[in-house]
């Protein structure tokens, strides 16, 4: 995203990739992500989410296959959830679309969720289904149309900055430029050691179900979302675009990985009996026999806040990292901000809460840091 940016304000930019555009091991593996508006990581987020959207849109109507799949995003649970205070929060402050629905209404319009007394929806109709890998494929595509020089199955071995500006050692030989913006994901903290930002590499794990009426679990009778329904109830569901599966994001299993390049995401069937009893016990309609699982992989700071800025000392070289499992939606926006700031050293959109020296509280419980 921030090479289609880059390239689009006529910046000379190269983008190197150590595998294959699109590919299904970074970051935004594994199918499909969650938009939405009202945002329970706090309102600071919906400046980025707002433009992110018009981005997302743009995109859409440059890529052969539709990216962004405006269905409307649900989140479910008790009033009171924090979650769902800075959801309402987010609403109030910016004055989102939105719809408040009670147990009964919920229950005639998405009868797919088994509900608990006290909990409601809310439905933002601006939020919707993104298609991640071939979102990828789409702004790499824009970026080489407006002069991008994309350098595939290359890997960054090393970067060295100084005041005469950069040398990028790949495995395909160096590149000197006068500055490098680094998002390498899970993998920054090998390339930039002790320079990436301070997060963690943790593992989500997905689940796909079958179902048995999937005309039930299209995006317009099953809108992505999230819900807040206790401590084995914490998930998020994504429904289906050809009939196959829907998936969900069980919230409780973040497990550390040291080495990205050592992770198998195979799932054990014990765990993955654990998921289904409690997805099945919060959906109805699945067909539990269909079901399968994989591991990935994001990066994930101490308050959920991802790292956008310069390394200190180094004004050439900008690094984007721990984007803590919600990242994905605010990428386009995200690309914007750092062609603006390779270009003038300042951002439209207030990036404060991600800045690199931000004070944060090392000690919060890893479960509580979840992703869609
Ligand atoms: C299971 C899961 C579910 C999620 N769900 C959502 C969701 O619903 N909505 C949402 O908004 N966000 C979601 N997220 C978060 C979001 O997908 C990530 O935050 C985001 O994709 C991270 O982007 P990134 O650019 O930092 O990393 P990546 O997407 O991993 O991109 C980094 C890229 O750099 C390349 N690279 C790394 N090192 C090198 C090197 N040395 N040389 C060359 N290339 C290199 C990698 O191969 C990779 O392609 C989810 C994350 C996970 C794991």
């Amino acid at each position: 995203m921030a090479l289609w940016q880059l390239a689009k304000e006529g910046v000379d930019a190269i983008g190197v990739e150590q595998f294959g555009v699109g590919h299904d091991r970074g970051g935004a593996g594994g199918e499909s992500r969650i938009f939405r508006l009202a945002y329970k990581e706090g309102p600071e987020y919906v400046p980025l989410l707002l433009r992110s959207r018009e981005l997302w849109l743009e995109l859409n109507s440059l890529s052969p296959i539709p990216i962004f799949h405006p269905c409307g995003a649900l989140t479910i649970g008790r009033p009171e959830h924090s979650d769902l205070s800075q959801v309402f929060n987010s609403i109030e402050q910016f004055g989102l679309d939105h719809r408040v629905l009670s147990i009964s209404e919920m229950a005639g319009i998405y009868p797919q969720h088994r509900l608990h007394e006290g909990e409601v929806g809310i439905f933002d109709p601006a939020g919707g289904l993104l298609i991640p890998q071939q979102a990828i494929e789409a702004a790499v595509g824009a970026a080489k149309n407006h002069g991008a020089i994309v350098l595939e199955q290359t890997e960054v071995l090393e970067i060295d900055a100084n005041s005469t500006g950069v040398a990028i050692a790949t495995t395909n030989g160096t590149i000197r430029a006068k500055r490098a913006v680094v998002a390498a994901g899970v993998w920054s903290k090998k390339l930039l050691p002790g320079r990436s930002g301070r997060f963690e590499i943790l593992r989500s794990v997905l689940h796909w179900f079958g179902t048995k009426d999937p005309a039930l679990f299209m995006p317009d009778r099953f809108p992505v979302g999230i819900r807040r329904s206790g401590p084995d109830s914490n998930f998020s569901f994504f429904p289906t675009l050809d009939g196959s599966e829907i998936k969900c994001n069980l919230h409780i299993d973040k497990t550390a990985v040291a080495d990205p390049d050592a992770f198998d995401g195979t799932i054990s069937e014990e765990y993955s009996e654990f998921v289904k009893d409690q997805i099945t016990g919060l959906v109805q309609g699945l067909d539990p026999g269909r079901i399968r699982a994989k591991g990935y992989l994001d990066g994930y700071s101490a308050d959920n806040h991802p790292f956008f800025g310069d390394v200190p000392g180094h004004d050439n070289l900008t690094v984007l990292s721990g984007f803590s499992g919600h990242g994905f939606k605010i990428a386009p926006a995200i690309g914007e901000a750092v062609a603006e700031h390779v270009r003038f050293q300042r951002t439209t959109i207030d990036m404060s809460h991600m800045a690199f020296n931000r004070q944060m509280d090392d000690k919060k419980d890893l479960l509580e840091r979840n992703s869609e």
